[in-house]
């Protein structure tokens, strides 16, 4: 899953002044937990979810996903931690905590938006007005299962009524 998010990145990689940056998948950031010197952007978009009991597929249309993000100016690296908040299925009573399958457009956005935010915190630059196309919401799939979203248990959910 990280390599879908890396080969989007890579394509705005000459928006980042040369240089290197990657994205991990990291489970145990928490919003507004980033560390000292970090930066943070929340954002989230449709994505698909399957049980892997069942084999159902089920789609949510704004599955939240943070990125903590910080640039080493001496070794010109940049780390970008990606937690995505995971599903459950409805139906099985044994189910396991699912990841969320983005698009490959889903995820170009996503990523650019999150090269704007590290375009302006990490390099200062002013990016006046932005034109970003915005997501794909794909169809809907009626209403929000609190009961089986881990952001909702978290209680940080953009879903939540
Ligand atoms: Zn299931
Ligand atoms: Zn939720």
């Amino acid at each position: 899953m990280t390599s879908r998010w890396n080969s989007s990145l890579q394509k705005k990689a000459s928006d980042l002044h040369g240089d290197t940056w990657n994205i991990e998948n990291d489970q145990t950031i928490e919003e507004h937990g980033q560390a000292p010197d970090w930066h943070q952007y929340i954002s989230g978009s449709f994505a698909e979810f399957k049980c892997s009991l069942c084999r159902r597929t089920w789609g949510s249309s704004r599955v939240q996903v943070v990125f903590h993000f910080q640039l080493n100016s001496e070794s010109r690296q940049g780390t970008i931690k990606l937690r995505c908040y995971k599903q459950e299925c409805r139906t099985c009573s044994d189910a396991e905590w699912e990841d969320p399958n983005f698009s490959v457009e889903n995820t170009d956005v996503l990523v650019e938006k999150l090269v704007k935010n590290i375009r302006r915190k990490c390099y200062q630059e002013h990016m006046g007005e932005w034109r970003i196309p915005s997501v794909m919401d794909g169809r809907h799939n009626g209403p929000h299962e609190s009961a089986h979203c881990e952001a909702c248990q978290l209680g940080i959910c953009s879903q939540a009524n």
